[in-house]
């Protein structure tokens, strides 16, 4: 969905969408994005270059501006080349899909090897399943429940989950936004 630009769109519906300081933004999963009030904060910080605006004003009796919808950092922030190791992005390397049954309801994690059983916390352990496979296996090793991941589980780099966010697009998308978004999807030949 694509908001369109209206007065009376909610202020909490105006995020802005922040670039790094070479016009990419600064994350994509998931999607770098502030609320109105950190974007306008930032930019009377002087720490962000306004690039594109709502057409929706905020007005004290001393100033008025359209809230910000696209900024970039002044300061390029060197991007990391492996995701962090956040819950939603071992749901998206796993495209948000039951790893034991290929179910995409009630997801949760599962440790491939238990925490019981000295498994730790960590891209190569974890993957997303059903709650039903979760309780299925419980606390048992792959070879004793007979359950093993479809795919071994990694670490991915940030072009993977790239590559698979593209499958899952965020809820909405502001216009503006779009020239950004999707300027290094290759074309289709
Ligand atoms: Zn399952």
């Amino acid at each position: 969905m694509i908001i369109t630009e209206s007065s009376s769109v909610p202020l909490e519906k105006c995020p802005a969408l922040v670039l790094n300081a070479d016009y990419r933004p600064l994350s994509y999963y998931p999607l770098s994005l502030w609320c109105w009030q950190d974007a306008v904060r930032d930019v009377f910080l002087d720490r962000v270059t306004i690039v594109s605006v709502y057409d929706r004003e905020i007005r004290s009796p001393s100033f008025k501006m359209k809230l910000p919808s696209v900024i970039s950092l002044k300061k390029y922030i060197k991007p990391s080349e492996f995701p962090n190791f956040t819950r939603f992005n071992v749901f998206l390397r796993d495209k948000f899909t039951c790893q034991y049954c290929e179910s995409s309801k009630n997801l949760t994690f599962d440790h491939v090897i238990p925490k019981s059983r000295g498994g730790v916390t960590c891209w190569e352990n974890v993957v997303t399943a059903c709650c039903v496979c979760n309780v299925k296996k419980g606390g048992k090793l792959p070879h004793m429940s007979g359950m093993f991941p479809k795919l071994k589980p990694k670490k991915p780099t940030v072009e993977e989950l790239h590559d698979n966010g593209k499958f899952f697009p965020p809820n909405f998308l502001h216009q503006s936004w779009l020239d950004y978004l999707y300027w290094d999807v290759k074309l289709e030949t």
